[in-house]
């Protein structure tokens, strides 16, 4: 994380601390978090030894698309808005980008570990009922999208086994995934994929039991998805706000709440 308390009330980012000014401490779980600043890796802080805290958790992943997404919204929109802050305590959620708006507020959620459907469900509520837009982002990975095709000697575009998290986002956001690849420089900004159900083939046989040919209809695969259509350079001022009503996943056991999402459309 980038955010620490030094002082009772006083709020440090890593860049700008000073080791002097130690102790440092965690503003969610409150316990002594060390600055941490190298060639390779980027200031920040951690937690010391094995903790349950959610930002002892974060990996180097999630803390380079975080600080990423910040510089390129600072870059593009951050004359704009009234602030662009990292962190930001709300209550019992902290989006890792918090865009205060001269009309509405934006939560940036950097998805790089797997949170359960529940949690994705009880954030996607607070942020709705404190008026806040929300934005997942998950991390682009070329690896698991493109395979290599002997035939023609090309990276394609493959079926990818999709994480129940991303298979959440995907339904709210109208088979739609946001991503950030920390490969790229930051001004090409974030990507959008749009995601269609996977079938399996459907087969014909002879069975020898039955004395008669049986065949199988083409089945839907749960966790297996196609990637339809990317948009890879995308600012947040290509996305709209929306308000969402609440949809029923009987299948899938749970809800999607009413929800503020800031939503791609392909259409534009
Ligand atoms: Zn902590």
């Amino acid at each position: 994380m980038f955010t620490a308390r030094s002082k009772p009330g006083i709020t440090v980012t890593a860049r700008d601390a000073e080791k002097a000014n130690k102790p440092f401490y965690c503003p969610n779980c409150e316990s002594e978090v060390t600055l941490r600043r190298g060639y390779v890796r980027l200031e920040h802080f951690a937690h010391m030894a094995a903790s349950s805290c959610e930002y002892a958790k974060e990996t180097e992943l999630h803390i380079q698309m975080k600080l990423q997404i910040f510089k390129n919204l600072s870059d593009t929109i951050g004359s704009q808005v009234k602030s662009i802050q990292l962190e930001k305590p709300l209550g019992i959620i902290r989006p890792d980008i918090y865009i205060e708006g001269k009309k509405k507020n934006i939560g940036i959620e950097v998805q790089a570990s797997a949170l359960t459907p529940e949690q994705i469900i009880s954030r996607t509520k607070f942020y709705f009922s404190k008026g806040i837009y929300v934005l997942w982002v998950v991390p682009y990975d070329e690896k698991r999208f493109y395979k290599y095709n002997n035939i023609t000697n090309r990276m394609v575009l493959s079926p990818f086994r999709v994480k129940e998290y991303e298979r959440i986002i995907c339904q709210m956001y109208f088979k739609t995934m946001i991503l950030w690849d920390i490969e790229r420089d930051p001004e090409n900004g974030f990507m959008a994929f749009k995601i269609s159900d996977c079938y399996t083939e459907g087969t014909e046989f002879y069975d020898r039991d039955y004395g008669e040919l049986r065949s199988f209809a083409p089945r839907k695969q749960k966790t297996m998805k196609l990637v339809d259509s990317i948009q890879p350079y995308l600012e947040l001022g290509d996305l709209q706000p929306k308000i969402i009503n609440s949809f029923s996943m009987s299948m899938a056991g749970y809800d999607l709440p009413k929800r503020n999402l800031m939503i791609y459309n392909w259409l534009k």
